[in-house]
């Protein structure tokens, strides 16, 4: 909070503007907007909220199957079941740790049919509403075989850039790249509200839909008439306002994201049995956080030994998200591989990668690493 945060919440005190408008939230809009390079910014309670109205607004049905990676965070596929709809899980590409394209266009091109106008899971009978790709832990998915093949049949690509705001693919930023896309302002993420979510799309008649949803779907300025069920989804102006402090510092955060990544690659890329995220050649990530994969032959233990050593050592790190189709809370939904992803599960840590992370601090952790690791 190095920023403007201070100043701008006092003057949403000072105004009484708190609530869900005033000019923070507008503006914050506004700047999300350009900054991805669309047309329409609509801010949302949280990142999850943003996904459950992106979805709806892009078409998917009760009954529908959306077609998103199983090695994301849960709030992903929990919001594809929020709008009534069923998720089909893809495995991780080992190459980029993100959901692999060639699985989705195999999918789409071979195990679906195109009938009526919409394309059909031939196996279970299902509409495909739409491919929610995941940029994770700040590195884009490869999205041009993907959103080749979806368009192709008409089906919406919708990212979850949540984790990975300010990263480019190909030059382009995420959220840029399909026909809507979705941040988080969680206090985890690369800029924060406290809690926070952005709907980000260049489709204006969708911006208006999400933005109607959200607010109850109020169809009269005076009356109160609505003339859909619609949601409590709406940012307040309070947390807007952080938003507003913490983008106008976006560019230094992301540096220090990328300096703590490129100073961990330096320090301990070295160690045997230690591998970091690979960056593929058309990216440009956030870094985010720093992933190692932790080998447990050639390094001295496993991930989550490392895991325990380092937290008695009093340094947090973190495992990656159980796959999906692993999850008790989504049983019985399907998956197209997903041996990728488990590995991942099985042997990755995040590193602390916090920007506020110290080079001193993060000597602590490098050398603990080091003496661990046996060699
Ligand atoms: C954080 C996150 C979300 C949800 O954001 P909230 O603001 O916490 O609701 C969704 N997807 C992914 C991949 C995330 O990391």
């Amino acid at each position: 909070m190095a920023g403007k945060e201070w100043e701008y919440l006092k003057e949403c005190l000072d105004t009484n503007w708190v609530s869900s408008a005033g000019k923070f939230v507008t503006r914050f809009e506004g700047l999300m907007a350009d900054y991805v390079g669309v047309g329409n910014g609509v801010a949302t309670i949280n990142g999850t909220a943003a996904l459950h109205m992106a979805l709806v607004v892009a078409g998917v049905k009760p009954g529908d199957e959306v077609l998103t990676s199983t090695l994301t965070f849960i709030a992903t596929a929990n919001a594809v079941r929020h709008a009534g709809a069923e998720p089909v899980f893809f495995d991780a590409d080992a190459a980029t740790w993100q959901m692999d394209p060639d699985l989705v266009v195999r999918f789409l091109e071979q195990d679906c049919e195109f009938r009526n106008g919409s394309l059909f899971n031939r196996r279970t009978g299902r509409r495909i509403g739409a491919v929610l790709p995941v940029h994770i832990l700040g590195h884009p998915v490869d999205m041009d075989p993907i959103v080749e093949a979806a368009g192709a049949f008409g089906v919406p690509v919708i990212e979850d850039a949540t984790e990975s705001l300010g990263a480019s693919y190909k030059g382009r930023k995420v959220g840029s790249l399909g026909q809507i896309a979705c941040f988080s302002f969680n206090g985890n993420k690369l800029i924060t509200c406290g809690g926070g979510g952005m709907i980000v799309t260049e489709n204006t008649a969708w911006a208006k839909k999400a933005r109607h949803l959200t607010t109850q779907a109020r169809s009269d300025a005076i009356e109160y008439k609505h003339d859909v069920v619609g949601y409590n989804y709406r940012l307040t102006n309070i947390q807007a306002a952080m938003g507003c402090a913490q983008f106008e510092r976006l560019d230094d955060l992301i540096a220090a994201k990328r300096r703590i990544a490129k100073e961990y690659r330096g320090l301990c890329g070295d160690v045997a049995g230690l591998s970091f995220m690979p960056h593929a050649p058309w990216a440009e990530p956030v870094d985010w956080l720093s992933t190692v994969l932790v080998d447990a032959e050639k390094f001295a233990m496993g991930s989550r030994d490392l895991l325990r050593a380092l937290a008695g050592r009093g340094i947090e790190t973190r495992p990656l998200w159980q796959p999906l189709h692993k999850s008790d809370a989504h049983a019985g939904a399907a998956c197209v591989k997903g041996g990728v992803a488990e590995r991942l599960f099985d042997t990755g840590l995040s590193l602390p990668s916090s920007a506020g992370l110290s080079s001193q601090d993060l000597g602590r952790v490098v050398s603990a690493i080091r003496e661990l690791s046996g060699g």
